[in-house]
C-alpha cells in the first residue's frame, strides 16, 4: 500500500520535463496516472517507463488548451477505476524577448497554453471533486508568477494570472475540501522555451531546479494530511537569491 493506492491523477504537459517526472513519482506512489501533452510517441515513452515499474498508467494526447480536447482527457480519466481527485496543470510554454518585439500570436499562444488550460482543466474538475467531498489541484506556476523579468514579461502575466486563479480558487474551493496549490520554481534543468527565448548554451554553466525536485514539491502538496493545505511552494536552487 502506498500513499496514492486507488487514486487517479491527470497530468498536463507529462510527455516530459517536470510534467514527466510529476507523473513518474505519482504513479510510484500508487497513483493511476492519466498523462496528456501533444505529442503521442513522447507520452507513450513515459507511460512504457511507469509500466516497466510496475506502476499505472494511460495517456492520451491533446491540446490543454483545447475545449474538445480537455473534455476527452477528464471522459478518459473517469472511466478509470478508481478516485480521480488529483489534476497537475503544469503544461505551459515559454515565449521569451522584448514584449515589443513579441507578435500577437505569441502573445495569446501563452495565455492560451498557460491560462486557459488551466482554467479548462480546472472547470471541468471542479464537480467531480466536489461531489468526491475533496482533491488536490497542483498548478505550475513559476517564481514569474511572483515577480518580473526583463524579457519575460508576457510570459510573467500568464503566471501571474496562474497564482492569481489558484490563490481564488483555494478561497472558493477550500470550504469543500479541495485544495488548490500553486507551485513556483526557479529555473528547471529542462527544455523549456529552447529556441523561444533560451539559448541552451546560455544555461549550461547556470545551476538549475532538477525536475525531479519540483516533482517532489509537487507530491508533498499532494500528500499533506486531511486537515492541511499548502498553499503555495516556492522553489530555489540553493545558489540563487530570493525574487520577492
Ligand atoms: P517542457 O520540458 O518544455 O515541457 C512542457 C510540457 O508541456 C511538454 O510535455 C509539452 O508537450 C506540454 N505542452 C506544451 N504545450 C502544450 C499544449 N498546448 N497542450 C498540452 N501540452 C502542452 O517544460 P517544463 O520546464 O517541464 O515546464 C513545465 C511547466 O513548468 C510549465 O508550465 C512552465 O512554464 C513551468 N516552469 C518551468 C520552469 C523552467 O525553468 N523550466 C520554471 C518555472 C516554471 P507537447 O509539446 O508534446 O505538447
Amino acid at each position: 500500500m502506498t500513499e496514492l493506492d486507488g487514486r487517479v491523477a491527470i497530468v498536463t504537459g507529462a510527455s516530459r520535463g517536470i510534467g514527466r517526472e510529476t507523473a513518474i513519482l505519482l504513479a510510484a506512489q500508487g497513483a493511476h496516472v492519466v498523462l496528456t501533452a501533444r505529442k503521442q510517441a513522447e507520452l507513450d515513452d513515459v507511460v512504457a517507463k511507469i509500466q516497466a515499474a510496475g506502476g499505472a498508467a494511460s495517456a492520451v494526447p491533446g491540446d490543454a488548451s483545447s475545449p474538445t480536447d480537455v473534455t476527452r482527457v477528464v471522459e478518459h480519466a473517469r472511466a478509470v477505476p478508481g478516485r480521480l481527485d488529483i489534476l497537475v496543470n503544469n503544461a505551459g510554454v515559454g515565449i521569451l524577448g522584448p514584449l515589443a518585439a513579441m507578435s500577437v500570436e505569441d502573445f495569446d499562444t501563452q495565455m492560451a497554453i498557460n491560462v486557459r488550460s488551466v482554467f479548462l482543466y480546472t472547470r471541468a474538475l471542479i464537480p467531480i471533486l466536489e461531489k468526491l467531498g475533496g482533491g488536490n489541484i497542483v498548478n505550475v506556476a513559476s517564481i514569474s508568477g511572483l515577480a518580473g523579468f526583463a524579457g519575460a514579461s508576457a510570459y510573467s502575466a500568464t503566471k501571474w494570472a496562474t497564482v492569481g486563479l489558484s490563490r481564488g480558487l483555494d478561497k472558493e474551493l477550500s470550504p469543500k475540501g479541495i485544495k488548490v496549490t500553486a507551485v513556483c520554481p526557479a529555473g528547471v534543468d529542462t527544455t523549456w522555451a529552447f529556441n523561444t527565448g533560451i539559448d541552451p548554451a546560455e544555461v549550461a554553466n547556470v545551476e538549475r531546479l532538477k525536475p525531479q525536485t519540483v516533482a517532489e514539491s509537487i507530491a508533498f502538496a499532494i500528500n499533506q494530511p486531511a486537515n492541511a493545505r499548502l498553499t503555495e511552494l516556492v522553489v530555489y536552487p540553493m545558489s540563487e537569491n530570493g525574487h520577492q
